[in-house]
């Protein structure tokens, strides 16, 4: 379907390279969140059974395609990528019509899973395992990696096509099979990504896609002992029940979890520098990223300057349709996220913090869509749900401190620990933050939501379990190690 029509479609979940229905016949609304009521498509609500054909032919497909050679994987893969690049803007359109991001913010993520994919291919062919220098105590000795099976991956709405290529091309890159399951917001661009692995080359079985409620398929995927590992992108309470369910088999799990990243701004800091750091990673994608900055700490000489140049800032952004390339912000992802931002707005006003700007959109803006201004909450304290917990919206956190050793102790004091950011010129600062800051990622100048292929991207503490992706890691996962012996003489 052509993502400018407005007919209404239904598409089928993909097993074995054919499109099937769900067993039970039902389906789900897919909503552009920019026009509350509206319907994009429909999508299959799959059932256990529908997980457990998939499995099936997942687990079938598994026993050719891990004989496949590395480099028919190679190419398969750089098929894909080509495809992706190709689509760009077809995919971008979809994008930001199911998730809400703006268009720009959408070509954005289409190139980022280019960037990724592009590295995991080369990487694949340099990952080979390692030997022992010949003849050590007699024996010539090696570790040889293995794929490990059927793969199930679980994926959220707010990076929708980037996520599932970030996770899926290591995982068939290594020769295992995939059942993927894309969040109920944005099924339409992994059923698009899924033609696309057909396109690539990819064999029947070797690539599957079931859309469907978390709580129904999810568990499904989750519980099943012949998928070997559960590579999954969500909330921390989600993958707290994951994990629960996976001690039963003893699955692997990769889980990329939520956060609440702070960036802390010194005096010395280049204030405009600064202030762009938290527009740029506090509201792109509507503060709906994973490594968005959601507290900014600010040193009390400065604190004042940065909440006048952020308001002004704020009260400029175009908040509107995600399809005009004029728009800085679209709506948030729908109605359940809606809800929760609301909420939280009207917690931080009931518990005492300043509100500087923005708030729910009012008026036409509002009636039409599901859209959230820039909103900022100055005077925030630590024991304020606002410091606490991820909103996952286009909210900030602003509270002010004296000391670096302050900041550092306001920035670890959380459960999370995904991506952080200093802005300051001094290098003894720096290097302080580096060490001792509690995150998976450490940004010294760049804003937090920073992310190169090249290194590792995951969380510490309830912010993630696992590997983490990308790099060596995120081909790591995917494997399991044997290590050989064999007498040298
Ligand atoms: P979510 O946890 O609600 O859902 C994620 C996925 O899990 C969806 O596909 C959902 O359908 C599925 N799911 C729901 N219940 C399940 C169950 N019982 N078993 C298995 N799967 C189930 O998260 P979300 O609202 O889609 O995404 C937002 C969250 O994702 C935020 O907390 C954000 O921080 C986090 N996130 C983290 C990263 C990262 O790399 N650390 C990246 C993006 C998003």
């Amino acid at each position: 379907m052509n993502p400018t029509d407005t007919m209404t479609e239904v598409f089928a979940n993909y097993v074995g390279n054919k499109k099937t229905t769900a067993s039970s016949n039902a389906t789900f609304d897919d909503e552009d969140p920019s026009r509350r009521g509206s319907v994009l498509a429909r999508f299959q609500s799959s059932s256990a059974q529908d997980i457990t054909q998939a499995v099936d032919v997942a687990h079938d497909a598994f026993l050719r395609w891990r004989r496949t050679s590395i480099d028919d994987r190679q190419q398969m893969g750089a098929r894909f990528v080509q495809l992706v690049r190709e689509k760009e803007q077809e995919l971008a359109v979809i994008v930001a019509k199911e998730n809400g991001k703006t268009l720009r913010e959408a070509r954005g993520e289409v190139q980022s899973a280019v960037q990724e994919g592009t590295h995991h291919v080369y990487q694949s062919s340099r990952f080979m395992g390692h030997t022992l220098p010949s003849g050590t105590r007699g024996y010539t000795g090696w570790v040889q990696y293995h794929p490990i099976g059927v793969v199930g991956i679980i994926s959220p709405w707010n990076y929708p096509m980037n996520v599932m290529c970030r996770k899926t091309l290591p995982a068939l890159l290594t020769g295992n099979t995939v059942v993927f399951k894309p969040a109920t917001f944005t099924p339409w661009s992994a059923i698009f990504m899924t033609q696309l692995f057909e396109e690539a080359g990819f064999p029947a079985g070797v690539f599957n896609c079931i859309t469907g409620l978390g709580s129904a398929v999810g568990n499904a995927l989750v519980d099943d002992p012949r998928v070997r590992a559960i590579s999954f992108t969500g909330s921390t309470a989600i993958g707290k029940k994951i994990q629960e369910r996976v001690a039963k088999n003893l699955t692997r799990t990769q889980l990329e979890l939520g956060g609440k990243n702070a960036l802390i701004v010194m005096n010395d800091a280049d204030l405009n520098a600064a202030v762009d750091a938290a527009m740029t990673a506090g509201f792109a994608c509507a503060g709906q990223w994973c490594t968005s900055t959601s507290r900014v700490l600010l040193q009390k000489e400065i604190h004042d300057k940065f909440l006048d140049l952020l308001g002004t800032r704020c009260e400029k952004m175009v908040v509107g349709d995600p399809l005009d390339e004029k728009t800085n912000m679209g709506p948030v992802a729908g109605p359940d996220q809606f809800k929760s931002i609301s909420k939280a707005i009207d917690q931080a006003k009931s518990e005492g913090s300043r509100l500087l700007t923005g708030g729910v959109a009012t008026g036409e803006l509002g009636e039409r869509g599901y859209f959230i201004r820039p909103t900022v909450f100055a005077d925030v304290s630590p024991d304020m749900t606002a410091f606490r917990e991820e909103i996952f919206g286009p909210v900030l956190a602003i509270t002010k401190f004296d000391t670096f050793d302050q900041a550092l102790q306001l920035a670890n004091d959380s459960i999370y620990a995904l991506s952080s950011s200093i802005y300051t010129k001094d290098i003894d600062s720096a290097h302080k933050y580096i060490d001792g800051i509690e995150a998976g990622l450490a940004h010294v100048n760049v804003h937090s939501g920073l992310k190169l292929p090249a290194l590792p991207f995951g969380g510490w503490k309830e912010s993630g379990f696992g590997l983490p992706e990308n790099s060596q890691t995120g081909l790591e996962f995917f494997v399991d190690r044997k290590a050989v012996y064999i007498k040298s003489n």
